[in-house]
């Protein structure tokens, strides 16, 4: 089956989704394929920085998806054998999002789809997996092909977007290079423990025994906790039987290490994540514009990828609408975009290298940071430049509603 659309967006992500809902708002149709049947899927990373979460709330979603659950954290801190080498105390950040906001992404994405159903340009296509691109003899991207529960669905649309995630299928079929970035390259033993009555209240990253860990509270109940390992080390250390790993788990996560130990039963508990970060080469094609995870890959170190989708969405906006509006489906508005969000976005991927050369140096994360010195840099107008670059991003992005128009009548 044939479908004809003006944007078709290839993954129903954070940053897919709220670009289409953008669009929507401003007159476009919109058709959004994703592979995944329901939202009942596996989701990395729940942290909302302020920035993001400002973007939600005035595009009139984030409270609906606070009411379906999620936790307000205070304090983002890298610890080191129970010091605190650096407090980011977001508390003291302008209001009134300031907190790093713990929610199911499931919460946010179910509130984005549920308001991008109200227009009658919208087409959802689940379950339908991007599996070729519709170019010409100059590569000008025309469509797509998915495999669906129907069979093969031919979407054309003036512009795609790719927002299918870090192993983005798109970019690899438009043949788009990707750096990944080595100082990111790690694996990570990803699993909650029941929260009991001791639910946190702060992002940790820490170093206890071995090899650094994150916990944070998730909803419902839970505490999510992401233990590093160096790449490709795992295999070796599952050869040694469950529980050298839970002896291993419980010394680098003490205030846990008894739950670790009673509640950990099988393999299956725990689910190791391949984790970097990498950028394309390109992020525009005349007819093709990468966004999100797929443009920019971003790991759980400083909780900056969701941040970053939502906020490219946001800027691209009126870039795309003037692209669509040129006529000649002209790249030259999402050219300019790119070379500004390229910017933003370096500036992000460098302040996570020094976190992860902190957190993940085999020395300490006081062979980086002398635990004086953190102390005081934490106070430094330096440092709290850098926090709210992590917590708010872009200042200057904000939703365009004076875009926000009436569909065309045919
Ligand atoms: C372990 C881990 C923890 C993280 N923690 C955080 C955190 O706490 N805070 C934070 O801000 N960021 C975190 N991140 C990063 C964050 O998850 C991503 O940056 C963010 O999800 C990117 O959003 P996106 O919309 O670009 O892509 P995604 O969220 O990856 O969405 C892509 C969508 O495309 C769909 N898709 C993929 N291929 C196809 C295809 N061929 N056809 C159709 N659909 C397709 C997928 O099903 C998915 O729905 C974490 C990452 C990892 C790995």
């Amino acid at each position: 089956m044939d479908t004809r659309t003006d944007v078709l967006v290839i993954g129903g992500g954070p940053a897919g989704l709220t670009l289409a809902l953008l669009l929507l708002r401003s007159g476009v149709r919109v058709a959004v394929m994703e592979k995944a049947a329901g939202l009942d899927r596996e989701y990395r990373g729940e942290i909302l920085q302020p920035g993001g979460q400002a973007l939600l709330h005035d595009l009139g979603v984030l409270d609906g998806a606070r009411e379906r659950g999620g936790y307000e954290h205070d304090r983002f801190l890298l610890e080191e054998r129970g010091r605190v080498l650096i407090n980011g105390d977001y508390r003291r950040l302008p209001g009134p999002f300031n907190c790093l906001l713990s929610i199911p992404q499931r919460h946010v994405l179910e509130e984005l789809l549920a308001a991008c159903s109200g227009h009658d340009g919208f087409e959802y296509l689940p379950a339908t997996r991007c599996s070729t691109l519709i170019e010409d003899s100059s590569r000008q991207v025309h469509g797509v092909i998915g495999r669906g529960p129907g069979g093969d669905r031919t979407v054309y649309a003036r512009w795609i977007v790719a927002a299918d995630g870090r192993y983005s299928k798109v970019r690899q079929l438009a043949g788009i290079p990707y750096d990944r970035l080595e100082a990111f390259e790690q694996d990570v033993l990803w699993f909650k423990l029941p929260a009991h009555d001791d639910r946190p209240r702060n992002v940790r990253i820490f170093r206890a025994g071995g090899n650094p860990a994150l916990s944070y509270a998730a909803h419902p109940g839970m505490v999510q906790i992401g233990w590093t390992l160096p790449h490709k080390s795992y295999q070796e250390l599952a050869a040694s039987g469950l529980d050298r790993i839970k002896e291993r788990l419980g010394a680098a996560v003490p205030d846990r290490a008894e739950q670790i130990a009673a509640e950990i039963t099988s393999f299956k508990d725990l689910s190791l994540l391949d984790v970097f970060s990498g950028t394309a080469r390109q992020w525009v094609r005349p007819g093709l514009l990468l966004l999100g995870d797929s443009a920019h890959t971003h790991g759980p170190i400083g909780a900056q990828g969701i941040n970053l989708a939502i906020q490219d969405a946001v800027a691209a906006h009126p870039a795309l609408l003037a692209a669509l509006d040129s006529g000649d489906d002209g790249a030259e508005p999402l050219e300019r975009y790119a070379a500004e969000r390229r910017r933003d976005v370096d500036r992000i991927l460098r302040i996570q290298h020094l976190q992860a050369k902190m957190m993940l140096s085999t020395q300490g994360i006081a062979s980086v940071v002398r635990p004086k010195a953190a102390a005081v840099v934490s106070r430094t107008p330096v440092y709290r430049k850098v926090l709210h670059q992590l917590a708010f991003g872009n200042r200057s992005i904000a939703v365009r509603d004076d875009l926000y128009r009436a569909p065309a009548t045919a």
